[in-house]
């Protein structure tokens, strides 16, 4: 069996409002797909490929490096993890984990975590807890508050048996992430704990946050 590591790379981040890809907008001085790169660093991968927008492909070689491929991403997520899924060939006994460039800070013990927990499942995703008192509104009004016992944030990584993969990619869907393709097909996802640092980097509070806690790191 092998773990293989596919990281999504290819958005625009527009919401961030800066005009460089979001995978390359800096975060304490080098690309924020560097951070992500050394947070899986201390994991061992047999192979990994990044997807990059299509027109910068040699750009995000250059932060890559000699550790990993990369390859030109789809238009939507789910298209960007179809072609990062044929770069990487996977054998159906190997584990394939799908991890957000935008997401740096996760820690090597949740990666491992997430990967256990796929090969026994066949399908795992990292989740944050949910802290907040959680609302359903409609306009501007509370209609109801929802349990959050029951609640979880899907984060990434999220790791699959890469035949549970091909199943999903070959449904050809689009979802915002591959677990939600699962669920539809009826397979089971394994949830594993991680810590509320695996936030995802989208709004430029969210880079406000990640540069202090990056300050923090490299002091
Ligand atoms: O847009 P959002 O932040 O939800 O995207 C999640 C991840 O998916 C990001 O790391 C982004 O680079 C990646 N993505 C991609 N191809 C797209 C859109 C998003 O690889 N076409």
């Amino acid at each position: 069996m092998a773990a293989l590591l596919l990281i999504v790379a290819a958005g625009s981040g527009s919401r961030l409002g800066r005009p460089e890809p979001k995978a390359l907008v800096p975060l304490g001085g080098r690309p924020l797909l560097s951070w992500t790169l050394d947070a899986f660093a201390p994991v061992a991968f047999d192979r990994t490929v990044v997807t990059a927008p299509p027109d910068r492909v040699e750009d995000f070689g250059r932060v890559v490096g000699d550790r990993g491929r990369v390859v030109a991403g789809g238009d939507t997520r789910a298209a960007s993890v179809r072609r990062g899924f044929e770069a990487l060939a996977p054998s159906d006994g190997d584990v394939v984990a799908v991890h957000d460039a935008a997401r740096p800070f996760l820690r090597p013990e949740e990666i491992r975590a997430v990967l256990a927990a796929a090969e026994t499942t066949g399908a795992a995703i990292a989740a944050t807890p949910v802290v907040d008192t959680i609302k359903r509104v409609a306009a501007g009004r509370v209609v109801a508050t929802v349990d959050r016992s029951q609640l979880a944030g899907a984060a990434t990584p999220q790791a699959f048996r890469a035949g549970v993969l091909r199943k999903v990619v070959a449904a050809g869907e689009e979802a915002t992430d591959e677990a939600a393709l699962c669920e539809r097909l009826g397979l089971p996802v394994a949830v594993v704990p991680v810590s509320r640092l695996s936030f995802k980097i989208t709004t430029p509070e969210d880079l406000e946050l990640a540069e202090a806690i990056a300050a923090r790191r490299r002091t």
